[in-house]
């Protein structure tokens, strides 16, 4: 086998299980979302996005892109090095002093992405904590799982959002072993809320830290924007609060924000963070800038969440299978990762509107759905199409209507009858 062969063997099994990528390509319109423009071959035309991460808009509001065309011109393009060589821009010194503030901790330290937070944080703790344990959520993020596991450090799964099982595993480790918990406070793929009170009691009463991930939750939950943990009032009791600056912000960038010695720590200590170029200060003034607008501002949040419950009404009137969710994002049953992607194709081509496949390894396989996420942009006129056109793709593929819980139960049935068969 040649060197080229095995890649293309590599590509070739993922066409096998309907699950090979493949990218939009997609310009967004500031000013006009949902709108995108959409281009394939020689051909442009207006689509309208449903599947953003840019919950709020943050990412055109004008105020944003003032702030990074600001920093851009009296600055320039880049923060020129490591913070270890070029010290860290004015601009994030500001933007780590509002996160702390955002989050009613003493100090914050801010990497290239979220993922990178996850990772460098998660890693670099797992090694600095003596014999720790991590005990984590079974359906966390593939950047705390890769974090944990580069760590080094023992680990033990918890079933999801189960206290019963968390409280288990906790008991059974010596009380006066390290233990940390690291978990979402809400979970991307559906939609639902950590017990996280619950959690902390646990961690009290076992003596463990937490880490929560609140990736989906900043400048969407809380009086400013601070996310669960904000919502709660629970700031203090968690030790490690992460987040991105690419979702509800709008921009780029990830963080942790913790007490001074933890950041400290993680700062002296992360390879994440010590070896990468900082984020450029134009990109720290639009956070900020972002950060800051919605810390005094709920509306947008408001709008949001009146865009939500809208869009998920218009759904269910249509039977449409929408699965439970307590948050922003409303996932879509499918069930099965070439109709997923079918659906999504003919939302594109015949509906002029754009919401990604999330097939396997995203969720688990059987469980293909769409992921549908409103913003206050969505008017009454986009949520009416979006129902329409769903409701026809539904029909075209013969798509299970009705109650989640009914739809996956004779999913289940029909893909065991099938697999039965299958093997004799
Ligand atoms: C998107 C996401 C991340 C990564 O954040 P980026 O800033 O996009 O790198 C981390 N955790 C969760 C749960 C996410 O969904």
């Amino acid at each position: 086998m040649t060197y080229d062969q095995i890649f293309d063997n590599a590509i070739a099994s993922l066409h096998r299980e309907d699950r090979y990528r493949v990218f939009a390509d997609l310009e967004r319109v500031a000013g006009e979302y949902p709108n995108a423009v959409y281009r394939q071959g020689n051909e442009a035309r207006e689509v309208t996005v449903w599947c953003s991460n840019d919950y709020l808009g943050m990412g055109a509001h004008p105020q944003v892109v003032e702030a990074l065309v600001a920093a851009a011109t009296s600055i320039g393009a880049t923060a020129g090095g490591t913070r270890n060589i070029s010290g860290t821009s004015h601009p994030m010194v500001e933007l780590e002093q509002q996160l702390a503030a955002l989050h009613r901790k003493d100090a914050a330290l801010v990497f290239t992405s979220g993922y990178i937070s996850n990772d460098a944080t998660l890693s670099t703790l797992g090694k600095l904590l003596p014999d720790v344990v991590i005990i984590s959520d079974e359906l966390n993020h593939a950047s705390m799982i890769e974090g944990i596991r580069r760590s080094g450090a023992a680990k033990r799964i918890f079933r999801h959002n189960d206290l019963a099982h968390l409280e288990q595993i906790l008991q059974s480790e010596p009380l006066d072993r390290p233990k940390l918990i690291a978990f979402e406070s809400v979970y991307s793929m559906d939609g639902d809320i950590a017990p996280v009170e619950a959690i902390c009691d646990l961690a009290e009463r076992y003596q463990a830290m937490t880490y929560v991930d609140e990736v989906h939750a900043v400048g969407m939950y809380g009086s400013q924007g601070g996310g669960i943990s904000d919502q709660l009032g629970l700031t203090q009791r968690i030790d490690i609060i992460e987040g991105t600056l690419a979702k509800a912000f709008g921009t780029l960038g990830g963080y942790i924000a913790a007490s001074a010695n933890i950041v400290d720590a993680v700062r002296s200590y992360a390879p994440g963070f010590i070896f990468t170029t900082a984020l450029p200060p134009a990109v720290c003034a639009a956070a900020r800038a972002s950060i800051g607008h919605l810390m005094d501002s709920s509306l947008e949040r408001t709008e949001l969440h009146n865009r939500v419950r809208q869009t998920k009404d218009a759904l269910e009137q249509l039977g449409l299978p929408v699965m439970p969710t307590q948050t922003h994002i409303l996932p879509l049953f499918v069930g099965d990762a070439a109709r997923c992607k079918q659906a999504s194709d003919l939302l594109l081509t015949e509906h002029n509107i754009y919401v990604q496949p999330i097939n396997y390894p995203t969720v688990p396989r059987g469980l293909e759905r769409l992921r549908i996420t409103p913003t206050p942009q969505h008017d009454d006129q986009h949520i009416s199409q979006l129902a329409a056109a769903l409701a026809s793709v539904w029909k075209k593929l013969d798509l299970p209507f009705g109650d989640f819980f009914e739809v996956r139960a004779e999913n289940e049935q029909k893909n065991w009858l099938a697999l039965h068969r299958a093997g004799g």
